[in-house]
């Protein structure tokens, strides 16, 4: 199975070690797209272990469980990616369904703690405007109007 990150890779040489708990991330972006993966895998648990502890709420597993229920993610744009020192932002865009596309753009920080990065927070940017000429955001290869374009 490819990746659900997008990166192209398979799932096993991609997320599968870091969401089993096998590997830490390499790189703040590295965990970003672990997160996303685990967001389209249901994986409750590493979502909240790799979120920063100051930021966990008694409510979490539920609101997650919630938006991962609510939410079907088709692919991940990664924008940048900035790292200084033990702190991180890295900006992309979710891509999920609905009509048109949803897009969860977002600039999010992390911090580098005990050699391990977690996701702090983020700032929600407003949507691009998809291309309809270029690459569909899935990683199927087609051309976005030939592939997601509801329109
Ligand atoms: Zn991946
Ligand atoms: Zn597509």
């Amino acid at each position: 199975m490819n990746c659900p990150c997008c990166s192209n890779s398979s799932y096993q040489a991609c997320c599968q070690p870091l969401l089993d708990g096998e590997l830490d991330a390499s790189s703040a972006e590295q965990l970003m797209r672990s997160r996303y993966s685990a967001f389209c895998l249901g994986k409750v648990n590493y979502l909240i272990d790799t979120l920063h502890p100051d930021k966990r709420q008694l409510d979490d597993v539920a609101t997650l469980k919630q938006s991962i229920k609510e939410t079907q993610w088709l692919g991940l744009k990664i924008i940048r990616h900035k790292t200084q020192n033990q702190e991180a932002t890295v900006e992309f865009i979710g891509f999920y369904q609905d009509k048109p596309i949803g897009q969860l753009h977002e600039r999010s920080r992390f911090v580098k703690q005990d050699k391990q990065w977690f996701y702090v927070d983020g700032e929600i940017l407003p949507p691009i405007k998809l291309a309809r000429n270029e690459q569909c955001f899935c990683g199927s290869g087609r051309k976005f109007k030939k592939c997601h374009a509801t329109d």
